[in-house]
């Protein structure tokens, strides 16, 4: 008994100093890369000796992040929570290999949720990239049957998607779709382009969806303009409340009317726009009108990419192209 009692303890010991020596030759290894200035490193610090972006590191177990991927003129939001991955739109087709390399330096291969808003270039181009790249498990689709799109560029999503056994949705009002411990709830499944009044009916078509983690929400309205605005208005009211909003058609002036905002009454705006775009995205009134409201707003035109993570009651902010990290509370 005795010995059989020795023998574990002895062994316990011998990994315990296995784990103090490799943790000892980390630490040596950290402090002589960060400059051996004999300060404990920080975090950042580790990120770089690991070969790590901090706005890229992978998500913590738990963790809501939602990123506003810098594609140009076009949309990709990639929302992670608790190791599910959503990808809402892919932007457009010249924005393919950056968003490649995101996802990868995100460490995402496999996309739980593909989500195509409306079949327009500047949202679904990079699709087919990124069924080529990712294992994609549900693909969450508007109306198609009308649309005046790009109708080879949707059968080409819809036959690899197929290819790879990915299963098809048609969005519905109403639905709701687990991401990890969140829900990604189909708030308008489209409005209908004939009652529509926008130049471009089919912006009014996008799938407006609303994500919801523990008591932070997420609204993505795609390109929908005000007539769909006001139709999610009289549905929802005070429910359209949300922790985060992505601004509108890119920041266009055909969305983002003033009462949709206060409704909405969100703690961050992102516009997801290209530099020097032809649209003038984000328009001015829009920009003034947030700033009327005191509503921030981040830019992916400015910004780059912009990552907003949910820490307990603070929302922080990073963005990969002016490197600034802000922190804002949530509520
Ligand atoms: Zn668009």
């Amino acid at each position: 008994m005795s010995n059989r009692a020795k023998r574990p303890g002895r062994r316990s010991r011998r990994i315990l100093a296995v784990v103090l020596a490799v943790a000892a030759a980390v630490l040596c290894f950290v402090v002589d890369r960060s400059g051996g200035q004999g300060s404990v490193p920080c975090w950042e610090d580790l990120y770089q000796v690991f070969g790590l972006e901090p706005g890229t590191a992978a998500p913590v177990e738990g963790q809501t992040s939602v990123t506003f991927l810098d594609v140009g003129q076009g949309d990709s939001v990639l929302i992670l929570q608790d190791g599910s991955a959503c990808l809402i739109d892919a932007g457009p087709y010249n924005a393919r290999d950056a968003l490649a390399e995101t996802l990868a330096a995100r460490g995402v291969d496999q996309i739980d949720l593909l989500v195509m808003t409306h079949p327009h270039a500047d949202h679904i181009g990079g699709m087919p990239s990124v069924l080529a790249q990712c294992e994609v498990k549900t693909l969450l689709l508007p109306a198609l049957g009308d649309s005046d799109s790009d109708g080879s560029l949707v059968r080409r999503v819809l036959e690899q998607a197929r290819a790879q056994g990915t299963e098809l949705v048609r969005a519905e009002d109403g639905m709701e779709l687990p991401v990890g411990n969140g829900t990604l709830t189909v708030l308008s499944a489209g409005f209908a382009p004939e009652e529509s009044s926008s130049d471009d009916p089919e912006n009014d078509s996008s799938l407006c969806l609303q994500f919801r983690a523990g008591t932070f929400t997420f609204l993505d309205t795609g390109d929908a303009e005000r007539d769909a605005e006001a139709d999610l208005l009289a549905r929802y009211g005070s429910d359209l409340r949300s922790t985060i909003f992505k601004a509108g058609h890119h920041g266009s002036s055909t969305s983002n009317t003033e009462a949709f905002l206060r409704a909405v009454n969100p703690v961050l705006v992102t516009a997801s726009c290209g530099q020097d775009n032809d649209y003038g995205h984000p328009h001015r009134e829009v920009v003034e009108r947030l700033a009327s409201l005191d509503i921030p707003l981040y830019r992916t035109d400015r910004d780059g990419s912009v990552t907003v993570t949910v820490s307990g009651q603070e929302l922080s902010v990073l963005t990969t192209r002016t490197g600034g990290e802000s922190l804002l509370p949530a509520a």
